[in-house]
């Protein structure tokens, strides 16, 4: 009897939690009799053979660490049909024969297409900025709101001091998710998200005005990093409303740092499922998070997707941010 064998790799971005999600596949795979490659450096790993046998303990000591233990990159070779044969015909080489691909929606379209040249994948959202439209929620995600909420809680105390305002720019590509649920944690007066159009005078200017005449002091604006321009929006802000106001671009910081409790969960769960399906000879599948549970949908139909934002979140904290 020939036993299957299966790949892990990390693609694009990396993410807190992808190293519970690797450790889950290994350990789940091995568990299931299945024998379980690590591929480093995303689809690159594939292409110049950069592949190696895991075992149970090749994943000791890693879920509390953030980053991917396995690295990842960006993969300009693999996208191209050429790339994409090249991946296959190595799997078939080395005997691999599915993938569970952790990463975001660009990872799933080269998951698509080498199911596509006859390697069967899997795929795991994972990417801080929750913008995988099939799925509620990505691996990294809860880390980085956290992450965002102590930076911006640390801006607060110096703005409070100096009766100042914060214009903070928070991570999460075209997807306004960190910066409404990071905006309503720290109690911004203003998030800025680029799904809805704002208005620089009756959304920042005169809603400054409103709470100084109840007597707030200090004023910190939440915007995406898909609405960008701090920095320009800082001086506009000091130039209309005579407060002093400073731009901070969070950045990389939202990255890193060890998962939280959520993500590490969430990660072993989607890990787990990845390699159950394909030890059922399941593939094309991607692992998604609706209406809170985890299940899988084609991955193709999973791309055709649009993202809903949550208008009605975003209108709470319109309301209570005054
Ligand atoms: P993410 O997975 O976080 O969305 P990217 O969009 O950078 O990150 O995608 C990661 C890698 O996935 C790319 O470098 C490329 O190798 C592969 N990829 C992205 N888009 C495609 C595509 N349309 N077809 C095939 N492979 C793709």
């Amino acid at each position: 009897m020939s036993t299957k064998t299966i790949a892990v790799l990390t693609s694009g971005g990396d993410a807190p939690g992808m190293n519970a999600a690797v450790r889950a596949v290994v350990r789940s795979g091995i568990s299931f009799g299945m024998r379980v490659m690590g591929i480093r450096r995303g689809y690159n790993g594939l292409l110049n053979g950069d592949v190696f046998e895991m075992n149970l303990r090749s994943v000791s000591d890693i879920i509390h660490h953030g980053g991917t233990t396995l690295y990842t990159a960006r993969s300009p070779e693999f996208n191209t049909p050429e790339g994409v044969q090249k991946a296959a015909d190595n799997c078939r080489k080395m005997g691999i024969n599915g993938v569970v691909v952790i990463g975001g929606d660009g990872s799933f379209r080269g998951a698509r297409d080498l199911t596509g040249a006859g390697i069967p994948c899997i795929g795991v959202p994972g990417t801080i900025d929750n913008d995988i439209a099939s799925s509620e929620y990505t691996i990294g995600f809860d880390t980085a709101m956290n992450t965002a909420v102590e930076m911006v809680d640390r801006l607060r105390d110096t703005t409070e001091s100096h009766d100042r305002c914060s214009v903070v720019e928070v991570m999460g590509r075209r997807c306004g998710d960190l910066a409404l649920q990071t905006g309503i944690a720290v109690g911004a007066t203003t998030i800025l998200v680029p799904e809805i159009p704002f208005d620089f005078h009756k959304d920042i200017v005169e809603r400054m005005r409103f709470t100084q005449k109840t007597g707030k002091k200090h004023f910190i604006i939440v915007v995406a990093e898909g609405v960008g321009g701090v920095d320009k929006l800082a001086k506009d802000i000091e130039k209309e409303t005579g407060i002093e106001t400073r731009a901070t671009v969070l950045g990389h910081v939202q990255r890193g740092g060890s998962p939280t409790l959520r993500d590490r969960v969430v990660a072993s769960e989607m890990g787990y499922y990845a390699s159950e399906l394909l030890n059922n000879g399941k593939s094309n599948r991607v692992i998604v998070m609706r209406g809170g549970k985890i299940v899988d949908l084609d991955i193709t139909e999973a791309l055709e997707m649009k993202r809903v934002f949550d208008k009605h979140l975003y209108d709470i904290a319109h309301k209570i941010s005054i």
